[in-house]
């Protein structure tokens, strides 16, 4: 059976508890250890493909087409542990589940209660499916003494009385804020926080503190004596240079090595740590920079394109280069020329990323033109391809080429896809249907042409599988104009469909995908597509 690990956050938000749950996942997992992350989202949402990226930061999507929190990003990025549907759970989903259960009668005339139908549902949740995994890493959103993560901790509560002993662990993430005035550490708000969760029934085994100023051993002690834990059990958790020094940082203050003492494990192996070091040289002494405009809409929160910043990265990695992002608004390309030029000319190579709805499209698309022209490296991702093609028809001479995702359009180049295949057999939407969860969603392979611009990108594959997340797609009528024009189609659905895949070949590197290779690029294996791309922008600043 597997082992069990319950993380909570007290104190505020945002202290990165997501980040903490793959870093300690990635320290078992340098022990040799098989592991497993799941996350527990206490809103009422059913799943957070209907929110808006400014207010939750990008939607993350599993191959097997489940549109979950970003946190799973961060979980895949670190162990590579590809996640799923069951692994994370939002209070909607549970309830949406109960509510369909007690309608059609299966409670047996019961009364239907949190306590225990809402909190039996969680648990099941968390036991489902355990496989062979040593570990189990639970990450329960939002802080400690939120009304809504109340049935949780319940749940968590019950949990660590039904399961072995020496089954689970608590961990609870807070913050060990510095007043200047006062020039101290101050661990008030710890003790408090922990009080809280103590009062819900759950006493904590380890304290991640995240500090911006080294805990001295006196406030460290401080802490164990006032929140019932051993001094060792407190672990500092400073700011890092970077989230990919994360493992090493917690590896050094001993969380990985508590975490097991709690569990009774003294003969673990060392954990082979290597990949992180690398990972860590790779992206702390770059031998060159270059910089990659993204224009885009939600640019104001950059968790909006958490995964493609860290792709981003991986591909400044693969080539041990610092990538420098510049953010830039579509919009302001909606103004005039010359703004255009004067954005984008100090530029390596443009990015368009994915989006939805007509807000700024125009700009995207003066930005392919700009790339196309100049012949800057262009990548165009999901709603970036159909703006490439959409440049690509205008140039051709269809001068009111554009989505219907904006509108009515005479020159409907991007229309919305009401049939596609699955493995599951056809699948057929509404134009005018529910937006929740009714996307084309997940991995889906496609065909590469042969010694075409990208199959060389992905090593000479001509079959591959990207994960996606669109409604609309590119209209199979404009194909053969787009290629008299220059846009090649070199990579399509296996029913030889939908289009995946645009490129140029008479630009130094142009491609346009339908899917988010984002999601998929790790730091000690970044996607080839991002490799590539930032591969490009060196070759361009070597030109410039
Ligand atoms: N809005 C576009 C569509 O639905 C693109 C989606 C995206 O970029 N993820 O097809």
């Amino acid at each position: 059976m597997a082992r069990y690990i319950f993380i909570t956050g007290g104190v505020v938000s945002s202290l990165g508890k997501g980040l903490m749950a793959a870093s300690l996942a990635a320290l078992l997992q340098a022990r040799g250890y098989k592991v497993r992350i799941r996350k527990f989202d206490p809103y009422l949402n059913v799943d957070p493909g209907t929110m808006s990226p400014y207010q939750h930061g990008e939607v993350y999507v599993t191959d097997d087409g489940a549109e979950t929190d970003l946190d799973l990003g961060h979980y895949e990025r670190f162990t590579g542990v590809s996640a799923h549907q069951g692994d994370n759970v939002t209070s909607g989903r549970i309830y949406q589940q109960i509510i369909a259960k007690e309608r059609r009668g299966d409670y047996l005339g019961a009364t239907v209660q949190v306590v225990p139908h809402v909190t039996d549902a969680i648990k099941e949740f968390a036991l489902a499916d355990q496989g062979d995994h040593d570990f189990i890493l639970c990450e329960i959103g939002g802080t400690v003494g939120d009304i809504e993560s109340l049935p949780f901790m319940e749940a968590i509560r019950q949990l660590r009385n039904e399961l072995e002993p020496l089954q689970s662990l608590s961990v609870h993430v807070t913050l060990v804020p510095y007043i200047k005035a006062a020039g101290e550490l101050k661990t008030k708000p710890t003790q408090h926080s922990v009080r809280e969760l103590a009062s819900l029934g759950i006493k904590p085994d380890v304290l991640l503190c995240r500090a911006e100023h080294p805990i001295p051993d006196g406030e460290r002690q401080k802490i164990a004596n006032f929140c019932n834990v051993r001094k060792e059990a407190v672990i500092p958790a400073l700011d890092a240079p970077s989230i990919y020094s994360v493992p090493l940082q917690y590896h050094a203050e001993g969380l990985d090595s508590e975490v097991l003492r709690g569990f009774g494990i003294t003969d673990a192996p060392e954990p082979d740590l290597s990949r992180w070091y690398d990972v860590v040289d790779r992206h702390q002494n770059p031998e060159g920079e270059v910089t990659i405009g993204v224009v885009g809409k939600y640019v104001g929160l950059q968790d909006a394109y958490k995964s493609l910043n860290e792709a981003l990265v991986h591909g400044g990695m693969a080539n041990r280069v610092k990538v420098n992002i510049n953010w830039i608004d579509a919009e302001i390309f909606e103004q005039g020329d010359s703004d255009i030029a004067a954005q984008l000319e100090p530029m390596h190579a443009i990015l368009v990323p994915g989006g939805f709805g007509e807000r700024g499209s125009e700009g995207k698309i003066a930005a392919v033109r700009f790339a196309r022209e100049r012949n800057v490296p262009f990548f165009g991702i999901c709603l970036g391809m159909q703006m490439a093609c959409i440049e690509g028809a205008r140039a051709a001479g269809f001068d009111k080429a554009s989505s219907t995702e904006f509108g009515e359009t005479s020159e409907p180049v991007v229309g919305i896809i009401t049939e596609w295949m699955t493995q599951e057999g056809l699948q057929t939407r509404e134009a005018g249907g529910d937006l929740g969860g009714t996307m084309r969603l997940g991995a889906y392979e496609a065909k590469l042409t042969a010694n075409s611009h990208v199959s060389t990108i992905y090593g000479g594959a001509t079959t591959i599988s990207e994960r996606h997340r669109h409604r609309y797609e590119v209209n199979g009528a404009y194909m053969a104009p787009l290629e008299k024009q220059g846009l090649i189609f070199s990579g399509m659905s296996p029913d030889g469909l939908l289009p995946e895949i645009v490129e140029r070949p008479d630009h130094p590197w142009f491609v346009g995908v339908q899917f988010h290779p984002e999601l998929k690029s790790k730091p000690f294996d970044p996607h080839p597509l991002f490799a590539g791309f930032v591969r490009a922008a060196l070759e361009q600043a070597r030109l410039v």
